[in-house]
């Protein structure tokens, strides 16, 4: 195959990819051709499923279990995943609430979980990508990092510093075949958001006020992740990209 988004002989590793925006990149990115490490928090039923259904359509699929929140889970999933040539950070816990009514335990949680983990893993896979002079990373940010949301200080902050360090890495690697990107989704119905969105009083309003009139899938942030993870974007580095019906105009 000499197809421009074909990653075949490619191995990805994507945080999160058990179930919402982590799985349908990680599926598009092994329907594409990659081998894909799934990854989850815990041995999960959802995680499970995942890989079945990612080996029953023929990928090469297996799975890594790990605590992104604490560090030596995140080296050994670094070494468990063996030098992938592609590393979606998808991953990311999100806690509500006023400032004043965090404290120091939950911004370390989310600091380590969100920001400590995606700058281990870059410190850790990314140079192996370098040597080979091939290598794609991609971090799912948020139009929090650019425009906070009430009520989630420290999820906007950790995802406004990942993006940064994000730009760091795209000069550091960008002439050694590597390239690091940021896509940013809007509002995408995924577990996490399943609670809040089921209240019409909110979800109504908000739908509105997206100029493109409905909430986004996990499916609608693949293609992009796969665009940029394969050659047919080998000279897009350091951007930002939103997958978000128009929302952050
Ligand atoms: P989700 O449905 O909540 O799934 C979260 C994934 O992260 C799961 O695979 C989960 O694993 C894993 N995870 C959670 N805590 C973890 C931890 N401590 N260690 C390791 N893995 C952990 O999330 P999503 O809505 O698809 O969001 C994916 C990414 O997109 C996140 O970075 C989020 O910030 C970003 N995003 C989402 C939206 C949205 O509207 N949904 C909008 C903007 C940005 P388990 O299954 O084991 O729990």
């Amino acid at each position: 195959m000499n197809e421009p988004f074909d990653i075949s002989g490619k191995t990805a590793l994507v945080t999160g990819s058990s179930r919402g925006i982590g799985r349908a990149v990680a599926m598009a990115l092994g329907r594409a051709g990659a081998a894909v490490i799934f990854h989850g928090a815990s041995d999960s039923g959802a995680l499970r499923d995942t890989v079945a259904a990612a080996q029953a359509e023929g990928m090469e699929a297996r799975k890594i279990v790990g605590d992104l929140g604490d560090s030596v889970e995140v080296r050994r999933l670094a070494a468990e995943s063996d030098r992938p040539d592609i590393l979606v950070l998808n991953a990311s816990v999100q806690s509500y609430g006023k400032i004043e009514d965090f404290d120091d335990d939950e911004f370390s949680r989310m600091v380590r979980t969100n920001l400590r983990s995606s700058f281990q893993l870059v410190r850790l896979l990314g140079p192996a990508m370098a040597e080979k002079g091939w290598g794609r990373i991609v971090s799912i940010g948020s139009v929090n990092q650019g425009h906070p949301a009430p009520r989630l200080a420290i999820y906007a902050a950790t995802k406004a510093a990942q993006k940064n360090l994000m730009l760091t890495a795209a000069r550091e690697w960008a002439a050694r075949g590597v390239t690091v990107n940021t896509v940013t989704p809007g509002v995408i119905a995924t577990d996490r958001n399943a609670k809040v969105l089921s209240d019409p009083s909110f979800a109504e309003p908000l739908r509105e006020s997206i100029p493109a009139k409905r909430f986004g899938t996990s499916e609608d942030c693949a293609g992009i992740v796969l665009a940029l993870c394969s050659d047919a974007c080998s000279y897009v580095t350091g951007a930002d990209i939103s997958v978000d019906g128009g929302m952050s105009l």
